[in-house]
């Protein structure tokens, strides 16, 4: 791939980005949480807000099978500080997308 093939498609990825702003969803990261000890997973997702005040991150979700404490202020991407599994009470283990 030549270079003018390369900056082709990264103006193609930032029409895509474009667009979706346009929907109200700037971003959103997936989180995957998984119990090394029984093996249950469950996902979720934060979404980023634009408005024309500017992007908010929504709060951090909560989850059904896990005890989970979020790190966030409105301007960045809720950090997933802890996760406990909570059948076992042990740590989780966290996947972000
Ligand atoms: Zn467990």
């Amino acid at each position: 791939m030549n270079i003018w093939c390369w900056i082709s498609v990264v103006y193609a990825i930032n029409l895509t980005t474009t667009s979706v702003q346009n929907m109200g969803i700037i971003d959103s990261t997936k989180h995957t949480l998984t119990c090394p000890k029984c093996g249950v997973v469950e996902q979720a997702s934060v979404h980023q807000k634009g408005s024309r005040f500017g992007a908010t991150w929504q709060q951090g979700p909560e989850f059904h099978n896990f005890e989970v404490v979020w790190v966030h202020d409105d301007f960045e991407e809720p950090q997933l500080k802890q996760a406990k599994c909570r059948q076992c009470g042990v740590d989780a283990s966290a996947l972000m997308a």
